[in-house]
């Protein structure tokens, strides 16, 4: 692969291994992109976001074409409501009489919360499997380069543990974003941007050596147990892992942050995940999903750097799972909330036709919305706000369920 800097433009393959089925892999770091090609600091962010702030619709599909499209339904829709709801979650781990999945069986709903990370711009925490990394446990030693050396440094320093903050890394460079405060990815971190969160090891904590990762064995090391950073490459068979954790949450919202990586300015913006269903014609969809015969799950991207910083986003992304392998595929819908929108606003317009608008939390009209003499227009959202120059003169009805 040709690694060019700036206005590039490339293909990444990324791989989900697991307990079940381990597979040699390609993988990147931090960010998508972010590595010795083209630049340790890159940020890469979903397709759609071009550096000017506000909500980044990105549509979702199923190929009608791969197998299993109707059963894939209710776990993409599942995970496109915990993207938006964007919450971490401990323990966010289930095992056995604790989860619906059958012995033996993996989940697809966990595989499409990992693989949408890799659609949308998230990298693996820890190393995962790739050359360079031999033994199935180095795969949990922190993302980064394998520095000048060209070799990797494997070192889980004086507690042994790897991935925590004592790992002795040689000339490696760090991948994996971590707060500065404390360096603990399995607790939440408030707001984080680029004054409290960083890559660089010389922000660690004092006495620290690397940037932990949130793995499973990092934070029962930690205390917090049964918790993982969806991230975090590596799958199971019965385990259930459908919920964000700490680190995933704050990732996002650093790469939310958008280009000047400040919280709370003009070009920072939310990701808004839409379910798209089940296409024949994918072309417009943002992420489609496709079946394969061969490995386990991947999402293969393509992206391009914006106005030549190191900031990238998403331009292309199928996510492939391997349809000969034996999936459990969710059949129950969470929450009741199938659509993609959390919050709707509708202002300076006048509606003179029939409207459904849904949302999960909230719908606001005006200022100045006007419901015309022909118009019909049915909100459906726990929260319908008629704000100041609203006018109604056909037919307005507020639902208060969740759509
Ligand atoms: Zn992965």
């Amino acid at each position: 692969m040709t690694m060019r800097r700036g206005r590039g433009v490339l293909s990444v393959q990324l791989f989900l291994g697991g307990a079940a089925v381990l597979l040699p892999a390609v993988a990147q770091g931090g960010s998508i992109f972010a590595g010795e090609g083209f630049g340790l600091d890159v940020i890469t962010h979903p397709s759609g976001y071009t550096g000017t702030g506000g909500v980044v619709n990105v549509e979702v599909c199923i190929d009608a074409a791969a197998a299993n499209a109707a059963s894939m339904a209710i776990p993409v829709q599942n995970i496109v409501l915990e993207l938006n709801n964007m919450t971490a979650s401990s323990p966010n781990l289930f095992f056995g009489l604790d989860n619906n999945i059958p012995a033996g069986v993996v989940d697809f709903e966990s595989l499409t919360l990992h693989e949408l990370g890799h659609c949308t711009g998230l990298a693996h925490p820890n190393l995962g499997f790739r050359m360079g990394v031999v033994e199935g446990a180095n795969t949990n030693f922190t993302q980064a380069t394998d520095g000048a050396d060209n070799m990797f440094a494997f070192d889980a320093g004086v507690d042994t543990v790897i991935g925590t903050s004592d790992d002795l890394r040689g000339d490696d460079q760090n991948l994996h974003w971590f707060e500065k405060l404390a360096n603990n990815p399995c607790i939440g971190v408030a707001n984080p941007q680029s004054s409290n969160y960083s890559r660089d090891v010389a922000d660690l904590p004092a006495g620290h050596d690397f940037a932990a990762n949130a793995s499973r064995d990092v934070c029962s090391a930690l205390s917090v147990a049964d918790t993982e950073a969806v991230m975090q490459q590596g799958q199971g068979s019965d385990e259930d892992q459908r919920s964000l954790q700490a680190d995933d949450v704050a990732t996002y919202r650093m790469v939310m942050t958008g280009l000047d990586e400040i919280a709370g300015t003009a070009d920072d913006y939310t990701i808004n995940m839409v379910y798209g269903g089940i296409k024949a014609d994918t072309s417009s969809c943002d992420i489609v999903i496709q079946s394969s015969t061969s490995g386990f799950g991947v999402c293969f991207i393509g992206g391009s750097s914006i106005s030549s910083t190191d900031h990238w986003r998403i331009t292309s992304a199928t996510f492939q799972y391997n349809s000969t392998l034996t999936w459990f595929f969710n059949p129950i819908l969470n929450s009741g909330c199938s659509v993609g929108d959390i919050d709707l606003t509708f202002a300076g317009v006048t509606h003179n036709n029939t409207q459904n608008h849904q949302a999960c939390n909230s719908i606001t009209y005006g200022p100045s919305y006007t419901v015309g003499a022909s118009g019909v227009v049915t909100a459906t959202a726990p929260s319908v706000i008629l704000g100041n120059g609203t006018t109604v003169i056909g037919q307005f009805t507020a639902d208060s369920s969740v759509p």
